[in-house]
């Protein structure tokens, strides 16, 4: 069976003997795995577009196994994301992250989208990183199924007064009435609020040029992180760890 589709490579690993294996976000099939064969050798006829990054179109064999690349015609390399060590690795903990909520044999046009876009502009982006992370994030987040809700309290559906909340458990902003049904809700500011909705109906080209204020990026940034991990099965991403570490 042949498989020719477009895709962005999210992972490279070794298997057995100068083999590779990678895992792609494809258009056509979701999330797949597919071996190359004889990724070491010099000038080996598939080590181009196969790095993580690489977007291209594949066309892909399979037999009873696994998906073997025979071809690769490369779109774009993205490489400008390794020109410093802080981009590259948001740019890791992206693909991470994406790996991580893309299913086998399931299309997300949106977020196969949203990723290239994020990659192209990320790649030529030399601002504060944190602004297009915390947006491709909330994108992930809701064309993944899992859209916080912004608008009305979460639990009664009333429009929101003074006092407000987010409930990571409930799935977005509580109203003072509600606050008992969840004694872990954060804390989140009105600006905080329309920060995020922005973030999630607007372009991303739009919001490159966007600049958020450090304290609601504070906020910000605990509250999808607390809604990453309990959304996303999975506490620990490499990329972020190490992001930690040199930043100390
Ligand atoms: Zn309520």
């Amino acid at each position: 069976m042949l498989l020719k589709t477009d895709a962005v490579v999210l992972k490279q690993s070794k298997f057995g003997e100068g083999h590779a294996v990678l895992t792609l976000f494809s258009k056509k099939t979701g999330k797949l795995q597919a071996v190359n064969k004889g990724y070491k050798k010099s000038g080996g006829k598939y080590s181009v577009g196969t790095q993580p990054f690489c977007y291209g179109e594949f066309v892909l064999f399979k037999g009873s196994g696994l998906y073997q690349i025979s071809q690769v015609d490369l779109k774009d390399s993205f490489y400008k994301l390794r020109e410093n060590v802080i981009k590259l690795t948001y740019a890791s903990y992206i693909l991470e992250l994406t790996e991580r909520m893309v299913t086998e044999g399931q299309t997300n046009n949106r977020l196969f989208y949203t990723l290239l876009q994020f990659l192209h502009i990320f790649s030529n982006f030399h601002k504060e990183y944190e602004t297009l992370i915390k947006a491709y994030e909330l994108k992930l987040l809701m064309y993944s199924g899992y859209k916080p809700e912004m608008n009305n309290c979460v639990h009664c559906g009333n429009n929101y007064k003074e006092k407000i909340k987010f409930s990571v458990n409930e799935g977005g902003i509580l109203c003072e009435s509600c606050f008992r049904e969840d004694s872990y809700a954060m804390q989140i500011s009105k600006v905080t609020i329309n920060v995020m909705k922005f973030l999630m109906d607007t372009d991303l080209e739009q919001i490159s040029k966007l600049k958020i204020k450090p304290n609601v990026l504070k906020e910000l940034n605990k509250i999808v992180k607390e809604y990453i991990y309990t959304y996303i099965d999975k506490k620990q991403f490499k990329s972020l760890q190490f992001l930690e570490s040199i930043k100390e």
